[in-house]
């Protein structure tokens, strides 16, 4: 009876305690898992959180901002695009941006989509648009075309800035700049007619000491000349003001012709043995500021002719596409640069001291202006060089003025 007593007791306490256990167990099954489904539950918060967080500074951004589908529909705009293009965001969505666009040329447009959909980078340029109320603005652009992991366009980001005040100042601070330059120049440009004039003038009967003494002055007043055009250049460059480029489609060719025919004379003069191989497409055309590449051309081939051996003296421009690139150089077998200044050769006011030694013209300004010009439009610039034996110089610029950068979308982040 006892052991049954004792067993039962040991039965029912086995059970009491495999029970007490299982509802332990149970317990701490269901804490775990209200443990999980809190994190998870905080961890969803959190995200959405995050999410609204991100979505309020995205609306509330100072930049217009909007989201387009592969073909172009608005999913998705900010209420700065409200502000810029006067439409009212029920009014842009499901909409194109050509609801405020449609003021370039047709080119314009089929070559950006061509960048976006096709090339699948970033496109970044200015253009023009309408407001809804008719005002014309100029808009600072990039569009971003967003990837899923197969590589597929799943959104295309268009972020604007209206920049429209901003070019008016920049356009009034050129204006000045230009008339005081020309204000400048004019009584100089007097001073070397003037000179030259009376250097030419036999019946002045000038005896040498006094035609040197002209020479010298007329000198001077082109070192001055030269000097003020750097100069101007580069507070335009300094301003910022070079980031507005005037930007019209350039057939090349014609171009690196022109400036090379500038340059014929110069070289002829100094028996400089002059030549060019332009082997550019036919209606070769690029985006360019025409007047700041052609004084970049300019600056390299100028440097090239006075750098080199008067006599024996060899300089060849080129001008190609070389991988969707336009390359200009132009070689030279000159005084060349030495290893230890090479590094300095773009900064502003540096010259080498084999440079001031054969030639006491420059200032050290040009080279700084022709990187600043290139960089402007997206471009690079290099050379190489060998001292005593010559030195090449380069620079290329993309087909088309835009930023190489690719975003790659995860779609698990989602
Ligand atoms: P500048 O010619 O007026 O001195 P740049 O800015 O055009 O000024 O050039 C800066 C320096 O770079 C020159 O003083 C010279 O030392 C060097 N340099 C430029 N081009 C050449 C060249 N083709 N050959 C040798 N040295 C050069």
């Amino acid at each position: 009876m006892a052991i049954l007593i004792i067993g039962g007791l040991l039965w029912s306490e086995y059970h009491l305690v495999f029970l007490i256990s299982l509802a332990q167990l149970l317990l701490i099954n269901v804490f775990l898992w209200f443990i999980v489904i809190r994190s998870t539950f905080q961890k969803e918060q959190a995200s959405v959180v995050d999410l609204e967080k991100f979505k309020l500074a995205v609306d509330n951004a100072s930049d217009h901002i909007i989201i387009t589908d592969p073909d172009g529909i608005i999913v998705y705009a900010n209420k700065c695009a409200e502000k810029i293009t006067g439409y009212p965001i029920k009014e842009i969505i499901g909409n194109r941006p050509s609801l405020w666009g449609k003021q370039m040329p047709k080119e314009f447009y089929e070559k950006l989509w061509r960048i976006i959909k096709e090339d699948k980078i970033v496109f970044t340029g200015e253009l023009k648009n309408k407001r809804k109320n008719g005002e014309i603005y100029v808009a600072e652009v990039s569009i971003s075309p967003i990837f899923n992991n197969n590589g597929d366009v799943i959104f295309f980001v268009g972020i604007e800035r209206d920049i429209t005040l901003l070019k008016e100042t920049s356009d009034a601070k050129t204006e000045f700049v230009s008339v005081a330059s020309h204000q400048l120049r004019t009584p100089l440009t007097s001073i070397k007619w003037l000179t030259e004039l009376l250097l030419k003038n036999r019946e002045n009967n000038l005896n040498e000491k006094q035609k040197e003494a002209l020479k010298e002055i007329n000198m001077s007043n082109d070192r001055i000349i030269n000097l003020i055009n750097d100069l101007l250049s580069i507070s335009k460059i300094e301003e910022g003001k070079f980031k507005f480029l005037n930007l019209t489609e350039i057939e090349m060719t014609r171009l690196v012709n022109e400036v090379v025919k500038e340059f014929k004379l110069i070289a002829e003069n100094r028996k400089i043995d002059f030549k060019a191989l332009i082997t550019l497409p036919e209606d070769y055309t690029l985006n360019i500021d025409e007047e700041k590449i052609r004084q970049a051309m300019s600056n390299l081939i100028s440097n090239a002719i006075k750098y080199s051996k008067s006599e024996g003296g060899k300089v060849s421009v080129s001008a190609e596409v070389k991988d969707d690139e336009f390359v200009f150089s132009v070689k030279d077998n000159g005084i060349g640069i030495l290893m230890k200044d090479q590094r300095r050769l773009f900064e502003k006011f540096f010259r080498a001291d084999n440079a001031t030694l054969t030639q006491t013209e420059g200032t050290g300004l040009g080279l700084f202006i022709v990187k600043s010009y290139i960089e402007a439009h997206g471009g690079k610039i290099w050379f190489e060089s060998e001292e005593n034996k010559g030195t090449t110089f380069y620079f290329s610029i993309k087909e088309w003025f835009f930023e190489a950068k690719i975003y790659f979308f995860d779609e698990n982040v989602l």
